[in-house]
């Protein structure tokens, strides 16, 4: 992937307050309309023209702007490695970090990157925007502005945040808890089972109670996926033919599975024959509720306690969006083992532990 550094020539004050870096991928925030009327990327070197207190920012910004930038609808965990491959670089030499995404797949993105970077002590905000921002209403300014603030927010000289989140419409959320819930109005996001970390107003409120303490550990990337993960959603009235094409699908390593309620599903013989045949040819299966809210337990009805006994795993509190890239990056870097080990363990501040 290749991408730029654009120097956006801020009125550096003779000190900045912090060093901010913005790694700009693409998304509705820096696009224009083409002369058919079609949303296409803008170059981001003209970034000051759309938002000129930029400038009067205290802050050292240095922006990387993907060569080619996408509908977030196109990104893949190339991109993911980009900019895992881009925080690990720039690391020591920025105070904190903005990624601008689109919003369609951010939740994605900022739950592989809460995975991939293991021992992160300092904010990578992600933001976007439901209006491009040459747009007189769009919503991009506040985004970007506070999440820049956020990024570099600091008390007695330590990050206030550091942690992968997503700053959108005054509310800051966990990364790896994150959903896409709304397309048309401006509070896209919602946090799944979390508290969110911060409120913007007149100030911004941070929940540091919620807010996750960094290990002492340096950082690192792990940036090996394996894709060989599919996901299925349950209806009543799905056929055996549907799921068996599902979990035969050559090369299988793991499933999510979205399930009713707290992790219910039907207790129909073909349906766990199914299942548990595709567990003994060795893929994980994890059970992941349908409710935006609550947890999978398995065990509590009848309907999920034949889950848990032909060896179906709790995704307990967990995202889709969460599940799918913790696996992918799981079995990356320790194969279907290693995965059935840590999948059911906080990594990231992914799950409620029992
Ligand atoms: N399709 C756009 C994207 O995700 C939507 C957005 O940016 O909000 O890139």
């Amino acid at each position: 992937m290749n991408y730029n550094k654009i120097n956006i020539n801020t009125a550096l004050p003779a000190s900045p307050k912090a060093k901010v870096m913005i790694i700009y991928t693409g998304g509705t925030l820096g696009m224009t309309h083409n002369a058919n009327g079609v949303l296409i990327p803008f170059d981001f070197n003209h970034i000051l023209e759309h938002l000129p207190t930029l400038r009067n920012l205290l802050l050292d910004i240095t922006v990387i702007a993907f060569e080619d930038p996408i509908d977030s609808s196109n990104i893949e965990p190339a991109h993911w490695q980009t900019l895992g491959k881009i925080i690990f670089e720039n690391y020591e030499d920025q105070d904190g970090f903005v990624v601008l995404h689109g919003t369609d797949t951010m939740a994605y993105t900022s739950s592989a990157l809460s995975f991939m970077c293991k021992g992160l002590a300092k904010p990578v905000i992600f933001t976007g925007a439901q209006l491009p921002i040459s747009e007189p209403r769009s919503d991009a300014r506040e985004n970007l502005i506070t999440a820049l603030e956020i990024a570099s927010a600091k008390i007695n000289g330590k990050p206030i945040v550091p942690e992968v989140c997503i700053y959108f419409d005054y509310e800051l959320i966990r990364g790896c808890r994150a959903k896409k819930v709304e397309s048309m109005h401006f509070d896209a996001f919602q946090s799944e089972n979390y508290p969110s970390l911060a409120k913007a107003g007149v100030k911004i409120d941070y929940a540091t109670e919620a807010i996750r303490v960094p290990l002492d550990d340096k950082l690192s990337i792990q940036s090996q996926f394996d894709t060989n993960v599919a996901l299925i959603k349950l209806f009543p009235g799905i056929s055996a033919a549907a799921i068996k094409a599902v979990v035969t699908t050559p090369g299988l390593k793991a499933l999510v599975m979205e399930t009713f309620g707290s992790g219910n599903a039907p207790s129909a013989s073909w349906f766990l024959d199914i299942l548990k045949k595709a567990i003994s040819d060795n893929v994980l299966i994890l059970n992941i509720s349908q409710c935006p809210g609550g947890m999978v337990t398995q065990g509590k009805y009848e309907t999920s306690k034949a889950l848990e006994e032909i060896g179906v795993i709790s995704g307990a509190d967990m995202t889709t969006e969460s599940a799918v890239t913790k696996l992918m990056l799981l079995l990356g870097e320790g194969g279907i083992a290693y995965a059935r080990k840590w999948i059911g363990r906080s990594l990231a501040g992914e799950l409620t532990e029992d």
